[in-house]
């Protein structure tokens, strides 16, 4: 604060000796940069390798290093005397300079979101915790015996007495009813402290921080819908048949548990695919290293500096980290030698390549992915290829027969998966709109209403729970899960633009990428080396020839 004070003096005379407004408005902001990026950066850093060593150590000292760095990374951005300064300055419309206004806008937004009173933050920050340990602690129960979530999982999975599934799918929404009022009371609260820096509701302030505009994302989730109606309606009347036969039960008798997941979200299965047979005696690990070699994205010191197989008191899951924006990047993986952890490598190097491949000459505010669902499509397009017969056949060395076969299911596999996917999250986009919208209104109903719409999932007669709560995303990662969907659809607009325009195939071609280093070249040239420079739309365009759109990913898993 003290030296934010004597900078703002000291520009205040810049301004009475030269007068020249707009070179002044970005000498001030370049300064304030200067100074903003040289308290930050360090912090950052000690953050996340806090973080990194929570994660490999289980040690809760090291847990709450991260969490009291967060916060002071946190106290930085909810300054109110710095967020008016730059405020007055993105006003004045006179930053010219591309690459100062980018990273105006991008402290801009990241002092936006944070500018919530310390009560008002507090009781959020509360809540949200409370919520949090009651979905972690709270058991469902069936006929009366406690049940976790994992065995409500298998039995959704193998049962096939219908009574047994319900019973399951049950016990899965109990906890809806447990969070459903705290949970209102969070969007209330969220909504509140979104009001005082001027938005409708908390939906529109977290979309127009992240760079995404409510009116953009309708139209691009609408048009998806569209494009997906009848291919799914075609799809899920497949499926329902083959389900109903399985459970001795009419199709029009299927209701929400038979769907071998609380949501419908996952794939059911039904069809035939174990691809780890093929991975079983391989090293996943090695595979990844030396595909990425081969498309001209060394991996080497990445897993250098990584940490890959499962010890105890290590995080079981996996995920990718850049720990300073100069080169230092890291993932954490559990592996095992099968299709998933194939799959998992292969993704979180995406994000790691994406981080590593930065163009060290771009300011410090812009060495970062453009947006957070641009680094999901990367990891998405490089996880995809786990299935991919084509790049199985050449990295496992499989004769044509065993591609044959691959072939004859993963096709069917991986649209049945993504046609899913996207019409659930639909659900969840269109649901968590309306919440924050009105959460006063009818949500039980409101939710059977979107499943109905977008799953064709039949409300099970005069059932009135909230059922919604259920889902802990409302609570713990607001606003964030259309993201999922965008990252798709930029994977597929990528995959046919290098398949027709790069590497000059015809775009129904199967592509295994296997040594293809144009691909590498042209990712590291025009997705990963832009780092932030551009708004995300603006890098697919500039990358592609066109903004974002579900043209592609319809094509490719749709048709
Ligand atoms: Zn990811």
């Amino acid at each position: 604060m003290k030296i934010l004070s004597t900078t703002i003096v000291m520009l205040t005379l810049t301004i009475v000796l030269f007068g020249c407004a707009p070179r002044t408005k970005e000498k001030q902001l370049g300064k304030f940069i200067a100074a903003h990026v040289e308290k930050i950066k360090p912090i950052r850093k000690k953050a996340s390798l806090a973080y990194w060593n929570a994660a490999i150590t289980g040690d809760s000292k090291d847990y709450d290093k991260f969490s009291k760095l967060q916060l002071k990374i946190r106290q930085i951005y909810s300054n109110p005397e710095e967020f008016t300064f730059l405020r007055d300055i993105k006003e004045s419309g006179q930053v010219k300079d591309a690459k100062l206004a980018r990273q105006l806008d991008e402290l801009y937004n990241a002092y936006l979101e944070n500018q919530i009173e310390p009560q008002l933050l507090k009781k959020i920050v509360d809540l949200g915790t409370e919520i949090e340990k009651n979905f972690s602690t709270f058991r469902g129960t069936i006929r009366g015996k406690k049940v976790t979530t994992n065995e409500i999982k298998k039995i959704l999975k193998t049962e096939t007495d219908s009574v047994k599934r319900k019973e399951a799918w049950l016990a899965s929404k109990q906890v809806g009813s447990v969070v459903a009022t705290n949970i209102i009371q969070l969007v209330k609260l969220r909504n509140e402290a979104a009001r005082k820096v001027g938005f409708e509701n908390y939906h529109t302030l977290s979309l127009t921080v992240a760079e995404q505009d409510v009116e953009e994302i309708d139209r691009i989730f609408n048009e998806l819908y569209e494009l997906t109606n009848e291919p799914f309606a075609k799809l899920k009347d497949d499926l329902d048949r083959i389900l109903a036969a399985k459970y001795g039960a009419e199709v029009k008798e299927l209701a929400p548990w038979h769907y071998h997941d609380p949501f419908f979200q996952e794939t059911p299965l039904v069809y035939d695919l174990d691809l780890d047979a093929y991975y079983k005696d391989k090293d996943v690990r090695e595979l990844a290293l030396s595909f990425y070699a081969g498309i001209g994205l060394p991996v080497q010191s990445i897993l250098a500096n990584s940490d890959l197989y499962e010890r105890e008191d290590k995080n079981p899951h996996a995920f990718c980290t850049d720990i300073d924006r100069e080169g230092d990047v890291r993932i954490l993986c559990n592996l095992k030698n099968n299709e998933n952890w194939m799959d998992t490598i292969l993704h979180e190097l995406g994000h790691a390549v994406y981080d590593k491949y930065q163009d060290p000459n771009v300011p410090y505010l812009l060495r970062e992915p453009a947006h957070i669902f641009t680094t999901e499509a990367i990891a998405m397009f490089f996880g995809r290829l786990s299935r991919n017969a084509a790049w199985m056949q050449q990295m496992l060395k499989l004769s044509d027969e065993q591609r044959m076969e691959i072939e004859k299911v993963s096709g069917k596999y991986a649209k049945l998966k993504q046609l899913i996917f996207v019409r659930w999250a639909m659900v969840m986009y269109d649901f968590e709109k309306q919440l924050y919208a009105n959460p006063d209104q009818d949500l039980n109903s409101l939710w059977w209403k979107m499943v109905e719409k977008y799953q064709f999932v039949k409300k099970p007669n005069g059932r009135v729970e909230p059922d919604w709560a259920s889902k802990i995303h409302f609570a713990i990662a607001p606003c964030y899960y259309h993201n999922y969907v965008l990252g798709e659809l930029l994977a597929s607009q990528l995959h046919h633009h290098i398949v027709v325009n790069i590497l000059k195939l015809e775009p129904d071609k199967e592509v295994s990428y296997v040594d293809q280093s144009k691909a590498g070249d042209f990712l590291r040239k025009k997705v990963f080396e832009a780092g932030a420079t551009y708004h995300w739309n603006d890098m697919i365009e500039r990358a592609t020839g066109q903004p974002l759109t579900p043209k592609y990913f319809v094509a490719e898993f749709v048709k």
